[in-house]
């Protein structure tokens, strides 16, 4: 279905605002142009994605001032969604394989909040299904940041218009 990104991550945002500030998170979305940007996506898949991704963020902070930014990169043909959080970061070693299903690296193992480690591999295969990609990078100490990369829909205009084509 055609979802409008800017309106999703609002109201992911405005849904999960209670839980972050329980949490002490102090969350900055951003993004300064309004209009709509649209992509192609399975709504209630896709906020599975941005769940898993922000429920890792706020059980990966041990620090006082935790912060988590949200924010939207639009190119002609693909939208991409950042979210950085300064939490216990993850070790060099275990990040290739933190998409992988039921792997766990290891500072996180000993959270106590637990987990299976399947909420990355979901995202992933979330993201791939709908033709985009999912990739983090992370300092352990400092935080980690993971990101979606999507198709922006073109709609029937919105193609790219080659006016030396008489067809068109
Ligand atoms: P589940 O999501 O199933 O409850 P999980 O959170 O352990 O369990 P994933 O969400 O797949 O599993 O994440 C895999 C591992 O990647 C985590 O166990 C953790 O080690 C690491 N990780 C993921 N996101 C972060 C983050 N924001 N900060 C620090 N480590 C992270
Ligand atoms: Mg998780």
């Amino acid at each position: 279905e055609a979802v409008d990104i800017v309106k999703f991550l609002d109201d992911c945002i405005d849904e999960l605002r209670y839980d972050l500030e329980d949490q002490g998170v102090a969350v900055d979305w951003d993004y300064a142009a309004r209009e709509a940007v649209m992509v192609s996506v399975d709504l209630e898949k896709l906020k599975r994605t941005v769940v898993n991704i922000i429920d890792n963020a706020l059980k990966y902070m041990d620090n006082e001032q935790k912060k988590l930014a949200v924010s939207l990169q639009v190119e002609s043909e693909w939208i991409t969604i950042a979210f950085k959080d300064n939490g216990i970061g993850i070790p060099e070693e275990a990040l290739p394989h933190i998409f992988e299903r039921f792997y766990r690296a290891e500072p996180s193992r000993n959270v106590s909040t637990g987990g299976s480690g399947l909420g990355l591999a979901i995202a992933r295969q979330i993201i791939e299904g709908h033709g985009g990609t999912i990739w983090a990078e992370s300092k352990p100490g400092a935080g980690t940041s993971v990101w979606i990369k999507l198709k922006r829909m073109t709609s029937e205009g919105a193609h790219k218009r080659d006016d030396s084509n008489p067809d068109y």
